[in-house]
C-alpha cells in the first residue's frame, strides 16, 4: 500500500559540499545552472563550504551575486563531507532535496533523469548507481566490492553497492535523514535506513574533473571501518564470542592438567597449579570482557537516539477512527469552554 508521492512536487534543493574546490566550481555550477533553468520546478543552489583553505568561498560569494537562486552555507571549519552533507540538508526548503558532489564526477545532466523517475516510480529515493567506475584502480574497485560485501553481511539494512551520495529524496525521506543525529555520521547507511521506496538509477561515473581527491587509503579504510563500526556491533560481538570460547578451552585445558595432575602426580614442581591459576583468570577475564562488550553495544545503539521506525502510511481500523474522533473531543483533563454559570 503506496500512496501517490510527489505529485505536488514544485521546488528543488541542490545540495553541493565543497571543500577546496575553486578549480571545478564555476564549471559545475555552470553546467547546474543550465540543467536546473530547463527544469520545470523552482530551484536553489546551496553550496556548503565545509572551511575551505582556498579561494571557494570567495567564488561561492561571486556565484550568489551572480545568480539568485544560489545559497551559500558557510561552516567555520572542515568538517568532513559528511557533516557538510548534514547540514546542507537541513537548510534546504525544496520539495525535492539533490545530492551531488562539486567536482563533477556526478553529472549534474542526470538531475533531470533522476527527478523524472522519482515521479514516474513515485518512489521516496532515487540514488544513481554507477555503472563503471572509469579512472580508478583496480585496487580501489576491489577494495570497494569486498567493503560492500561485507556491509551486506554485517549491516542493518543491506547498503546498494556502487552508489554513492548522489540522489534526489522527496521531503518525507528528508525529514527521515533529519532525525538521525548521531555524531558518527556514515551518510551511505543513514540514507538507507530511512527506507521509503528508493529506486536504483545506473549511469556512468567519470573521473574527477579537475582539483584533488580528498581521499587517500588511509580515509577510505577510516570511512570503511567507520561504516562497519557505525551501522552494527557485530565486531563488539564477535570478540565477545571469540573471548567466550577461548576462555572456554582455558577451562577445559585448566580441567585437564588437574586430572592429570592427580593421575600421575606433579613432576614439576607448582607447574600445574601456576598454570591453572593462570588459565582460569585468562579465562574470566575475556568473559568479563565479552560481557562489558554487550552492555557496551547496548549504549552504543542507544546513544544513536535514533528513532525506532519511520512510518510509510497507517490505515486505521473502525475502532482507531473512533479513538481518534473522541480524542478531539474534550476530556476531562481539557473540559470544554463555556462561560461560568453560578446557582
Ligand atoms: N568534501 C567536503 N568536505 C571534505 C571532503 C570533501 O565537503 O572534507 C566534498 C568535496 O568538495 C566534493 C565531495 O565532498 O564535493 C566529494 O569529495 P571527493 O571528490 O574528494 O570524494 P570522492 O569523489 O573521491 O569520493
Ligand atoms: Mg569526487
Amino acid at each position: 500500500m503506496t500512496s501517490a508521492q510527489n505529485p505536488q512536487a514544485k521546488t528543488l534543493s541542490v545540495v553541493v559540499p565543497a571543500y577546496n574546490e575553486e578549480d571545478v566550481l564555476e564549471t559545475f555550477h555552470a553546467r547546474l545552472a543550465a540543467v536546473l533553468t530547463d527544469l520545470s520546478l523552482d530551484s536553489e543552489v546551496l553550496y556548503v563550504n565545509d572551511g575551505s583553505e582556498d579561494r571557494t568561498l570567495e567564488i561561492l560569494a561571486r556565484l550568489r551575486g551572480e545568480d539568485a537562486r544560489v545559497g551559500v552555507v558557510n561552516l567555520s571549519r572542515n568538517f568532513g563531507k559528511e557533516i557538510a552533507l548534514t547540514a546542507g540538508i537541513d537548510h534546504a526548503v525544496g520539495d525535492l532535496v539533490v545530492l551531488i558532489d562539486a567536482d563533477l564526477q556526478d553529472p549534474p545532466e542526470l538531475i533531470p533523469d533522476l527527478v523524472s523517475l522519482l515521479q514516474e516510480q513515485e518512489a521516496d529515493v532515487v540514488y544513481a548507481q554507477r555503472i563503471e567506475r572509469e579512472g580508478e584502480t583496480w585496487f580501489k574497485k576491489a577494495t570497494a566490492s569486498a567493503f560492500y560485501r561485507l556491509m551486506r553481511h554485517v549491516g542493518e539494512v543491506p547498503i546498494p553497492p556502487n552508489t554513492g551520495d548522489f540522489r534526489v529524496m522527496n521531503r518525507r525521506a528528508v525529514e527521515g535523514v533529519k532525525t538521525l543525529r548521531e555524531r558518527h555520521r556514515f551518510m551511505k547507511g543513514i540514507l538507507t535506513w530511512v527506507g521509503f521506496k528508493q529506486v536504483a538509477l545506473p549511469y556512468r561515473r567519470a573521473p574527477r574533473e579537475a582539483g584533488e581527491t580528498k581521499w587517500n587509503y588511509w580515509k577510505l579504510w577510516n570511512f570503511a571501518l567507520d561504516g562497519v563500526t557505525s551501522a552494527t556491533i557485530s565486531p563488539l560481538r564477535i570478540s565477545s564470542y571469540v573471548g567466550a570460547v577461548i576462555a572456554g578451552l582455558a577451562f577445559i585445558y585448566g580441567i585437564w592438567v588437574i586430572i592429570r595432575t592427580l593421575a600421575f602426580g606433579d613432576p614439576v614442581q607448582g607447574w600445574p597449579s601456576l598454570a591453572v591459576i593462570v588459565l582460569f583468570l585468562g579465562g574470566m577475564q575475556l568473559l568479563v570482557l565479552g560481557l562489558i562488550g554487550e552492555y557496551l553495544g547496548r549504549l552504543f545503539n542507544e546513544s544513536k537516539f535514533r528513532p525506532l521506525y519511520l512510518l510509510d502510511q497507517v490505515a486505521p481500523s473502525s475502532l482507531g477512527t473512533a479513538a481518534a474522533e473522541s480524542a478531539k473531543r474534550p476530556t476531562l483533563a481539557s473540559p470544554p469552554e463555556r462561560p461560568l454559570s453560578v446557582g
